[in-house]
């Protein structure tokens, strides 16, 4: 094991926070994904890359409990103050119910989709989009809440005059900070996101995935980060997991998998033959 992979868990105390064991979805009779065994360790950003159709979303999907998982488990623990009881720290998504998933929708995960309209309220203002998530979780004080907006509206680099505009009228990097943002407000400990920076300019994308990297290291969060693109698992990843018809056929440390990939269809990918 390499220096970079013990330093993201090296306290002796922590535990995984997912732990995926044999995990498939199927759609009808045709699995989407399966067989995927992986652990994500706090603090980690693991990236899951492959070609279109091989089953990426599908297993961000039922790691997030979007999807249902047909075989296999997916254990997580969960924060201390979760009130979700874990039996050894952690818990079988599959046992909870749907108010403790939504539970941790609320206070725990946060989903950043490719799409920032299927992520945000397009309809009401980008403060109204930061502050509503901490609404959900009880928060009350109209001062605090602007303070608060104002504050994340800074941190993705929002002009905070645009606090009381709709997110129809950003841009689609602004509307994917705000995304972003909305995403954040309430200190999630895992974030899930699908191709956040596809379908951007290229310019707009670098600056993003930047934004995205230093939120990210500075919250200490954990990531799961779908991708196409092999430079984007290159700059905000440590972990690496090459899909291929539904399965995993390498992961490892991104450095690793990218500089010298053991699977021929990983060299096929890293050397863009296809
Ligand atoms: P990726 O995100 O890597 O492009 P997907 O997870 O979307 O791949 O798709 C994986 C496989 O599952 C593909 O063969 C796709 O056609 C199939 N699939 C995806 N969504 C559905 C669905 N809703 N119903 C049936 N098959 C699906
Ligand atoms: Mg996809």
């Amino acid at each position: 094991m390499s220096l970079h992979s013990m330093s993201l868990h090296s306290d002796a105390d922590e535990s995984a926070l997912l732990t995926v064991e044999g995990a498939g979805h199927r759609y009808g009779q045709q699995f989407g994904c399966q067989d995927v065994s992986f652990d994500l360790w706090p603090g980690e950003v693991l990236a899951i890359v492959g070609e279109s159709g091989s089953g990426k979303s599908t297993l961000l999907g039922m790691l997030s409990q979007r999807l249902t998982t047909d075989e296999g488990t997916i254990r997580y623990r969960p924060a201390d103050s979760s009130g979700i009881t874990a039996t050894a720290g952690a818990v079988d998504l599959a046992s909870l119910s749907e108010r403790d998933i939504r539970r941790l929708w609320r206070t725990e995960w946060g989903f950043v989709h490719q799409n920032a309209a299927d992520g945000l309220r397009m309809h009401i203002s980008a403060g109204g989009n930061i502050c509503e998530p901490l609404m959900a979780n009880g928060a009350r004080h109209y001062g605090q809440l602007r303070a608060q907006a104002e504050h994340w509206l800074e941190r993705v680099e929002i002009p905070s005059h645009r606090i009381d505009d709709t997110p129809a009228t950003f841009s689609g990097g602004m509307r994917q900070r705000l995304q972003i943002a909305r995403n954040l407000v309430f200190a999630p400990r895992l974030v899930f996101m699908d191709e956040p920076t596809s379908g951007l300019d290229v310019s707009v994308q670098a600056r993003l995935l930047d934004l995205i990297r230093s939120l990210v290291a500075d919250l200490g969060l954990s990531v799961i980060i779908v991708t196409h693109d092999l430079a984007v698992a290159r700059l905000i990843s440590h972990r690496t997991l090459v899909m291929k018809d539904g399965v995993v056929i390498e992961s490892g440390l991104t450095d690793r998998v990218l500089d010298d990939p053991q699977a021929a269809y990983t060299q096929l990918l890293v050397s863009s033959i296809l």
